[in-house]
């Protein structure tokens, strides 16, 4: 199916965005990854795209105790790049789609557009990442945690971009993002981004966050909390698990029912605590 008919502006700069953005029906458009199949189904049907994908001002990775991703870096770009104190995002971009989808998206592009089973909504929670959003009226900052609001939905207003994303780093932390896909290059039907400190051979610190469960990311606050100071015996880690998994109604679909994503979310876990502890 074709399009709507659309109108399309390039802008120069970030400013010119916002000014167009201003009191037009347009939407941005960034790597079309998402948006033009979401076009081409009519799903949505904008008067006009903005187009910032190849503004060279948003497209950037400034490494320090803090780091920042300008919103145009591609997906190819965090899967070439190891991050010290944040590997895990390497380790992420490498699993999102296939190569094609990972040489045209880009991250702002998919943490605005907020599928509920894309694979940085739940790295960036869990890394308790900064969104800076920009308009004509100045800059905000919002925390991946009250950035999802649901299915496709953000905290961003229509005259808003997503310029950056800041993550400080988590140095001393295994980290790792596990997908379990039903064919390669698929959205996740589960997955679970992980950071764990070990000190003394107790647990220090751990962020959990998974993806494909549920209408945004879910942090399971009381599972870290559990872990907190345990050796992660396998008793420790079956508690986590369970507290993981409370309250949470995945939704069944042609991929897989409800009952066998819980039982996913479990077993994503559960490996990989053990992985971890095995390791030391
Ligand atoms: C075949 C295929 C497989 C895929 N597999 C995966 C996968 O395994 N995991 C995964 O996570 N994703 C997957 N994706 C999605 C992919 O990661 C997209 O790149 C991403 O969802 C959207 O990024 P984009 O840059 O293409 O954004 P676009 O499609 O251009 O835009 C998406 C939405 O975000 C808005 N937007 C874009 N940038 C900004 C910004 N800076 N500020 C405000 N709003 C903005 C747009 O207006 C639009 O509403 C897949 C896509 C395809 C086509």
């Amino acid at each position: 199916m074709y399009p709507a008919q659309v109108g399309y502006y390039k802008p120069d700069s970030v400013n010119e965005a916002l000014d167009f953005l201003e009191g037009n029906e347009a939407k941005v458009l960034a790597g079309g990854q998402s948006l033009i199949p979401m076009l081409k189904l009519r799903i949505l049907k904008p008067r006009y795209l903005v187009d910032i994908g190849d503004l060279g001002e948003l497209s950037f990775i400034r490494e320090g105790e803090t780091t920042s991703i300008g919103a145009t870096t591609r997906h190819r770009e965090l899967a070439s790049r190891k991050i010290p104190g944040l590997e895990i995002i390497q380790e992420t971009a490498s699993k999102v789609g296939d190569i094609q989808v990972r040489n045209m998206g880009t991250v702002g592009g998919s943490l605005s557009n907020a599928d509920p089973s894309a694979d940085y909504p739940a790295l960036f929670t869990a890394l308790d990442a900064t969104m800076v959003i920009r308009s004509r009226r100045g800059t905000r900052e919002v925390k991946a945690g009250e950035f999802f609001k649901g299915a496709f939905t953000t905290a961003l207003e229509p005259s808003e971009v997503l310029e950056q994303v800041k993550v400080k780093a988590f140095k001393g932390y295994r980290q790792t993002y596990k997908k379990l896909v039903r064919r390669a290059g698929d959205y996740a039907l589960v997955g679970l981004a992980l950071l764990l400190k070990m000190e003394a051979g107790e647990v220090k610190d751990v962020r959990i966050a998974f993806t494909g469960v549920r209408d945004r990311p879910h942090r399971p606050l009381e599972a870290e909390n559990a872990l907190k100071g345990t050796k992660l015996s396998d008793s420790d880690i079956s508690k986590a698990t369970e507290l993981a998994v409370a309250g949470v109604n995945p939704p069944s679909d042609s991929r897989g029912s409800s009952s066998y994503r819980r039982e996913v979310m479990k077993r994503l876990l559960r490996n990989t605590l053990e992985e971890m502890r095995r390791e030391g």
